[in-house]
């Protein structure tokens, strides 16, 4: 068991559904607390639509101040149509709240639980055991690079440095080491300079750093059309901005209901933000529909990757698997349970774990 500590957490609710599934997710935490002997000091901030319509800015000082300062940081949701063509955008929040943290690593891990297999799209004798994660970069690339426009040409710069490239193979290849010992590197090294050195530095850091992980390097092209064909071939998956995007979406469909999917976004230091995959579902905000799963395994992957906590995020997916395998499933999964019945379904197993 590791050692009790006080560690402090900044709640990010946000809009839409995000205030009841970061509520769930804080609950779980609490008793994962409890079980352990850490003491969690919660602290909520507002960010995105909240902020907006509270002080008129999506992103406060103060909150931005509360993120870097803390240990790590859980965000619900942010955005609707409450704030379409208003002066200042909720997502702003989120974007600027990424770069204020030092944020250049996105990770969103896909498990497919055999139970779960019928319901993705996929034939479930192709995704029933998918154990994968995508670590995607965050600060390169073509999105940031320089862009230009005249009336017949338009063009966007890709570039990539060294020092980003070296910065986010570290942390595909730590967690490989923690994982099956696999990463699978993709490019497009036949055509694009950046994908050389993107290829020529992982290959370089694995030798130097992490010789005991199996690397494969994989074109963008092919690798697209692998993740539908083998999905379960892939431990860890690295790769640049735009393919990271791009290949994450993909990936998302694999798994049956988006509502279950986590991520993770590090910097080298400080903490990282945790985040469900989700948007804020105007759809169902506000009527305990929503699925909890994706923000109370961001919960995990918060305690994983900012605490340091392995055996207390190990305890919160055992016990999401147990409940998934036992049927207890909000309504997008074909269950009857309501968000706050979910969430306590998941603190009922951990109880039971323990
Ligand atoms: P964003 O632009 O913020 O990504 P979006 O509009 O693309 O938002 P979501 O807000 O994620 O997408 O909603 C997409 C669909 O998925 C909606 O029908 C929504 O109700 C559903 N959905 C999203 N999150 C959940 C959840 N946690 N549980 C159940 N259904 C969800
Ligand atoms: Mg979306």
């Amino acid at each position: 068991m590791s050692k009790a500590r006080t560690y402090n957490i900044v709640v990010l609710p946000g809009d839409g559904v995000g205030p009841e599934v970061a509520e769930a997710a804080v609950g779980v935490l609490r008793v994962i607390g409890d079980f352990y002997g850490h003491t969690f000091n919660f602290s909520e901030h507002l960010i995105g639509g909240a902020a907006i319509d509270a002080t008129g800015d999506p992103l406060p000082e103060e909150t931005r101040a509360a993120c870097v300062a803390a240990d790590a940081v859980l965000l619900g949701a942010v955005g609707g149509p409450k704030w379409d063509g208003g002066k200042r955008r909720p997502e702003e929040g989120l974007l600027n709240i990424r770069k204020a943290m030092g944020l250049f690593a996105n990770l969103r891990p896909l498990q497919v639980s055999p139970v779960l297999a019928h319901r993705s799209p996929l034939k479930k004798e192709i995704v029933e055991g998918v154990d994968l994660i995508v670590f995607r970069e965050l600060t390169g690339g073509v999105y940031f690079g320089e862009k230009t426009r005249t009336d017949t040409m338009a063009s966007d710069l890709c570039i990539y440095t060294v020092e980003e490239i070296e910065r986010v193979a570290r942390a595909a290849f730590q967690t490989a080491l923690q994982r099956r010992g696999k990463v699978t590197s993709v490019d497009k090294a036949n055509v694009m300079e950046t994908s050389r050195l993107w290829r020529e530095v992982v290959t370089r850091i694995h030798a130097q750093e992490f010789p005991q992980v199996q690397l494969e390097h994989a074109l963008v092209d092919s690798m697209a059309m692998h993740l539908i064909r083998k999905p379960r071939d892939y431990d860890v998956i690295l790769t640049e901005n735009m393919f990271g995007d791009i290949l994450s979406d993909e990936i998302s469909v694999l798994g049956g209901s988006i509502g279950l999917l986590p991520s993770a976004s590090l910097g080298s230091v400080g903490p990282g933000l945790f985040e469900p995959i989700h948007g804020s579902a105007p759809d169902i905000a506000g009527q305990d529909l929503a699925n909890p799963v994706g923000t109370i395994l961001s919960a995990a992957l918060l305690l994983r990757h900012s605490l340091k906590l392995e055996d207390e995020a190990d305890s919160i997916e055992a016990a999401v698997a147990a409940v998934l395998a036992a049927g207890a499933t909000t309504a997008d999964l074909g269950g009857a349970l309501g968000t706050r019945a979910a969430a306590n379904a998941v603190i009922d197993a951990i109880k039971a774990i323990h």
